[in-house]
């Protein structure tokens, strides 16, 4: 079922969870393990993010390096097929650009609409490792506005092929990030907003936000994109602090701020499971102020700390 549908048919905020794709090596079953307990909580919907392959450089037997292309994450789509045969939940498989050239696009597409996948969020990604701005893969898509007006294609039937101009018509539900702290390469807040309201035009049908902990940046967010005519659900999108070392780690990767009076108590906490405590209470705490105003879904980043939102989660519901 669409995501948009899941929306329009509740009446009270629902509740989602995105997971990673375990590391290369590991089985289904870390998946398994991470999701069993927060499937108490009946998600509408899972998300599984998408992973760029990175270059590394390999040690030889003559002390020289190879450099190797190494994908750390695959494995979106099968985890798709995987959650929806295990849980009978839906699934939505991330989508990026970077990394990946149309065709094999069209093909992730395919795969995805074959295995009965009706969502995707659809992505730019950011820039490899190894370089310094984004830059596309040859014959990629530059920006997500791009990548979506490839779904909506495949959604009205036209297929890469010149000759496919009326092929089966996709169903996917097109969902879009959105930056309540502005993306960082963005030079306003509004130009920002110009192009989310863009990808809205282009079929976008619901936002998911970037994460944040003060949800005041939420609500000027949301009221912003209203004044500006964007009408689709905002979903809030919420992680936990667990450990100290976040409160450089995330302004650092994410761009966000992290509020005086969280940051002074994650400081002040003495062990490991002091902090992973006031974490989980923020978290309790912002999820039940944005409860109450009605968001359309509580979005969890579970980052390989489930029991953290267990806890929080099991406090909200
Ligand atoms: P875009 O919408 O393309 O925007 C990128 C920048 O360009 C912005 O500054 C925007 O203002 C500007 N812009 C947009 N369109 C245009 C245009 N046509 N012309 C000029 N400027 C433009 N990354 C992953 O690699 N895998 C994931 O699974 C993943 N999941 C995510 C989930 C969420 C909810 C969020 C918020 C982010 C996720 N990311 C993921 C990170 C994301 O890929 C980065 O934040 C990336 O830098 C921007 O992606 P975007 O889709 O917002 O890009």
């Amino acid at each position: 079922m669409k995501v948009i549908d899941h929306i329009r048919q509740a009446n009270k905020p629902l509740i989602s969870f995105e997971i990673l794709p375990p590391l290369k090596g590991k089985t289904i079953n870390s998946i398994f393990d991470h999701l069993d307990p927060l499937m108490e909580f009946k998600p509408s919907f899972i998300n599984v993010t998408y992973h760029r392959s990175e270059h590394v450089f390999k040690k030889k037997a003559d002390g020289t390096f190879d450099k190797v292309e190494v994908r750390k994450r695959p494995g979106t789509v099968g985890i798709c097929a995987a959650i929806m045969n295990h849980y009978k939940v839906d699934a939505v498989p991330h989508l990026i650009c970077g990394g990946f050239n149309k065709r094999e696009t069209e093909d992730a597409l395919i795969d995805l609409n074959f295995i009965g996948v009706d969502n995707v969020l659809v992505l730019r990604g950011d820039a490899a490792k190894n370089e310094t701005v984004f830059e596309p893969e040859p014959g990629g898509n530059r920006y997500a506005l791009d990548l979506m007006k490839q779904v909506v294609n495949l959604n009205n039937g036209i297929y890469l092929e010149e000759d496919i101009r009326d092929g089966f018509r996709t169903k996917f539900c097109i969902g879009v990030a959105g930056y309540p702290e502005k993306h960082f390469e963005a030079p306003n807040l509004q130009s920002d907003l110009d192009w989310l309201k863009a990808k809205v035009e282009a079929g976008a049908e619901y936002v998911v936000t970037q994460m944040f902990f003060d949800n005041q940046k939420y609500f000027d967010f949301v009221k912003r994109c209203r004044e500006a005519g964007i009408e689709i659900p905002i979903i809030p999108g919420l992680k936990p602090i667990t450990n100290k070392k976040q409160l450089s780690v995330i302004p650092r990767t994410f761009h966000v701020d992290i509020p005086t009076e969280l940051s002074n108590e994650i400081l002040k906490a003495k062990t490991d499971g002091d902090v992973e405590q006031v974490g989980s209470e923020w978290l309790l705490q912002q999820s039940k102020e944005l409860k109450a105003a009605n968001v359309p879904v509580l979005h969890y980043y579970t980052l390989g700390k489930p029991k953290v939102i267990y806890n929080a989660v099991k406090e909200l519901v």
